[in-house]
Formats: structure tokens, C-alpha cells, sequence
């Protein structure tokens, strides 16, 4: 029997306040939600789980994705979020959807369809057709933010890769975006560069989405491990390649194996761990 793992992360600390106090508060929900992540895994499968963990990360205002998010230039909130089931290789997302509290259930919906990636309109519309109400994301400190016009190039978004006792991976990817994007910006967050699993791995991205995109990176070290490579060994060579451009970005990583592996290339980012026996976060 496998055992089960979760890692978690929740975008860079540099998203819109530095100080140590929401540095520390993000580590406690961290903490809280990779707790409670591992709990659900141990009897749901991995791709429940990065759901589950997603939508509890969104619902975090603390975090730039669902309840939070970051305000775009024209004052809305656009979202874009996308689930990978590595055992039947089915990726779906939404891109630039608006008035939904959980943009990873949307995705998750459309997991059983035959269009499994929808944009702006048609995405929003989509998750109305599921009976999902509508819910204003923006809270009164993003608002503030936006007025300020201080949001610009916030970073920060939310993911989670889980590994089940079937030894079945998922990954799960959620982001409000950069802030003060241009209308019509599409982020990494719901392609397979920044959210990507198979039968041997799956990795979860965060950063400067133009930056993921530029080295695929989570296609490019998930294709990496299913090539032969160690996990670390994927990050290091896919990490130099945006190092290259000095690429913005961050990501955490599980195989089927049970290595784990996390790295950024510019501090830091926030994540979370947990095998049940020790949570560790940085
Ligand atoms: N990758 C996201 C984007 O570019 C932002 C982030 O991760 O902070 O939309």
C-alpha cells in the first residue's frame, strides 16, 4: 500500500504584504488546510483531494485565488483555475471566469465533458448551468489596493498535488491572476504548463504566468520524471532554463514514487507539506 501524501502551496509571500504577521498567518492556514487535506485524502481519492484543498485555499482571503483575488485594471476580478487526473490524463480549467466563489469546482465539473476549457463568458456561463450562484471575490483590502493602485504585479496563487494510497496523482492549480492585468490577459494557471500530472507525477506552478509559460514548466519537469529523471533532478534542469531569462516563478511537486520536491526562483514561496506523520511548512 502507497502512502498517501499532500503538498500544498499558496503563491509567493511577496503577493501585497511582506510583514510578518500575514507571513505568519499564512503559515497557520497553511498548516490548518494541509491538515485537513490529508484527512479527506485518506478516504477520497487524489483527484477529490486537490479539489477539496483548492476550494479551502480559495475561500482563504488571505491567498490570491477565489475569495481575494486580485482586482484586474478595468476594477474586475477574472479567475482562472484548472484540475489534471493523472491516471486518466484528463485536463480541464476555466479561463478568466467571474462571480464564482470556487473557480476549482467549475474546472472540476467540466472533468466530464468533452470541452474541457473554458474562457471568459462561456466559462461563467458554464458554471451558472451548474447552478452555481454568483459571488462578488473582492474583499475591501483588495479594493483598497486596486483604489490605490498598489495591486500591480502582485504574485501569488494556490495549488495542490496529491498522491493516493492507489498510488494515483492529481494536481489542482487556482489563481485571481497578477493584478492590474490588461482585459483579456491569459494566465499559466489553467494550461499544462502551470498544472500538469500523469501516472508519475504532478506539479502545481505559481509565478509570473508569461514566465511559466516560456519554459513550460510543469510540462517540462512532469515530462522530465516520466522520462526517467529523478524529481529533483526535473526541477534543477527546468529551473535553470528560467533562470536563463531570470523567470519569476515557484512550484511544489510529487511522483508516484513518493518523492517531494518544491523549489522557487526568487523568495519565497509558501507551502505545505504533510504525510501524516509531520506538517512542514515554509
Ligand atoms: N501564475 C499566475 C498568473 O500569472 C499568478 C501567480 O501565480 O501569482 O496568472
Amino acid at each position: 500500500m502507497i502512502k498517501p501524501k499532500v503538498i500544498i502551496h499558496g503563491g509567493f509571500f511577496s503577493e501585497s504584504h511582506t510583514d510578518a504577521a500575514t507571513k505568519l498567518a499564512k503559515q497557520e492556514s497553511m498548516k490548518r488546510i494541509v491538515s485537513l487535506a490529508y484527512a479527506y485524502l485518506l478516504e477520497h481519492t487524489a483527484l477529490e483531494t486537490v479539489a477539496f484543498a483548492c476550494e479551502l485555499l480559495e475561500d482563504d482571503p488571505l491567498f490570491n485565488a477565489g475569495i481575494g483575488s486580485q482586482i484586474q485594471s478595468d476594477g474586475q476580478v477574472r479567475m482562472s483555475a484548472s484540475i489534471m487526473d493523472g491516471i486518466s490524463r484528463k485536463f480541464s480549467g476555466v479561463i478568466n471566469i467571474q462571480d464564482v466563489k470556487n473557480p476549482i469546482r467549475v474546472a472540476e465539473k467540466l472533468l466530464a465533458y468533452d470541452d474541457r476549457v473554458l474562457g471568459g463568458e462561456g466559462a461563467t456561463a458554464f458554471a451558472r448551468s451548474q447552478g452555481i450562484e454568483p459571488f462578488d471575490v473582492r474583499i475591501p483590502q483588495r479594493i483598497k489596493e486596486w483604489e490605490d493602485k498598489v495591486a500591480a504585479r502582485g504574485i501569488g496563487t494556490v495549488g495542490c498535488v496529491a498522491l493516493d494510497s492507489k498510488g494515483h496523482i492529481a494536481a489542482a492549480t487556482s489563481t485571481g491572476g497578477k493584478g492590474f492585468e490588461m482585459v483579456g490577459r491569459i494566465s499559466d494557471s489553467a494550461t499544462v504548463a502551470g498544472n500538469f500530472a500523469n501516472y508519475a507525477v504532478g506539479i502545481s506552478c505559481t509565478g509570473v504566468g508569461e514566465d511559466i509559460v516560456s519554459v513550460a514548466l510543469a510540462a517540462a519537469i512532469g515530462t522530465r520524471v516520466t522520462d526517467g529523471a529523478s524529481l529533483e533532478a526535473a526541477f534543477k534542469k527546468s529551473f535553470e532554463e528560467l533562470a536563463a531569462f531570470d523567470g519569476f516563478a515557484g512550484a511544489i511537486g510529487l511522483t508516484a514514487q513518493g518523492e517531494v520536491y518544491h523549489a522557487d526562483s526568487h523568495p519565497s514561496m509558501v507551502y505545505a507539506l504533510t504525510d501524516g506523520a509531520v506538517v512542514e511548512v515554509f
